[in-house]
């Protein structure tokens, strides 16, 4: 398998999604100067979707640098000597709905700066509220509870602002759990014992404890540990800013700074942490985007 067939299968699923009934638009091109040609998955997407984002016409050796939204976000080659440079745009499941600008600035071999840029229309999800009841703590947490969900906040953001400028991913991602496609309550929003609380960023998957959990692609263990709210979790670096996150494990099999291959078994299904009973959470995060990971794997029907 190759790298391509992960930005092709992205490429797939972006281009044939829906929205509700809204009609998405499909892929978009646009060619700047010096032969420049910025392509995108789709001009038209939602909270909490993944676009993809190609800069093709390149000289082997020229760089260019990336925004999407005014925020820095990396670019890659396949290989060091490709014309065709790729990012993936993550839009997070609060980005407001409205217009935004995905920007690249490069210089030609005489130094001149230039840019170019194509315009992304965010729409607000669709996404249920859900009314839950947990335990107490998880709700109001005591000042050390509190503490250390500040702690674990703290430490998710360190691994989040990390980008490490590797391709660690081989091939397509895959679901976490085996004979398992399809997971539910991303994005959801949540009142918990009443009180409105963050949205759901991740996709539940229902199963049984002690069953294993996988790594949905290759990558390094940056986090194997109990975090106050996600009970046992593990996140794992794919490289570029892609993050993948499994919550509520009851055993963990790994340890940061593992390397970790595609389908290896990371732990099992438990119930730590905020839960109401034995799930998977699993967790993609795009340069601090939170997406629904199912979409890296979710295929065009
Ligand atoms: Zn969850």
């Amino acid at each position: 398998m190759t790298r391509v067939s992960l930005l092709l299968m992205l490429a797939c699923l972006s281009a044939g999604r829906t929205q509700g009934k809204q009609p998405v638009q499909g892929p978009v091109r646009k060619t700047c100067d010096s032969g420049i040609v910025l392509k995108l998955s789709s001009a038209t997407t939602s909270q909490g979707s993944l676009l993809l984002a190609e800069i093709s016409g390149a000289k082997p050796s020229q760089e260019f640098s990336a925004e999407w939204d005014g925020r820095p976000i990396p670019v890659w080659r396949e290989t060091p000597a490709s014309p065709t440079l790729h990012a993936l745009l993550g839009v997070d499941l609060e980005k407001p709905a409205g217009r935004y600008e995905w920007k690249i600035t490069w210089s030609t071999a005489d130094g001149k700066p230039l840019a170019c840029s194509l315009p992304v229309t965010v729409r607000a999800g669709k996404f249920p509220t859900e009314r839950l009841t947990v335990e107490k703590q998880f709700v109001q947490p005591d000042p050390e509870q509190q503490k250390r969900a500040e702690e674990d906040q703290k430490k998710m953001k360190a691994i989040y602002d990390t980008i490490t400028p590797d391709v660690l991913w081989k091939g397509k991602f895959v679901v976490p759990l085996k004979g398992v496609s399809t997971g539910g309550n991303f994005g959801r929003r949540r009142v918990l014992n009443g009180e409105a609380r963050s949205p759901h960023a991740g996709v539940d998957f229902p199963a049984a404890a002690g069953t294993p959990v996988y790594a949905a692609q290759s990558g390094k263990i940056v986090l194997a540990e109990n975090l106050y709210y996600s009970g046992n979790t593990v996140v794992i670096d794919h490289g570029f800013g892609i993050y993948t996150l499994y919550a509520h494990l009851s055993e963990i099999g790994v340890h940061a700074g593992d390397p970790v291959e595609v389908s290896a078994e990371i732990g099992k299904v438990g119930a730590t942490g905020r839960v109401t009973g034995p799930h998977l959470h699993w967790g993609l995060t795009i340069d601090h985007a939170r997406v629904n990971a199912l979409q890296i794997v979710q295929r065009r029907p």
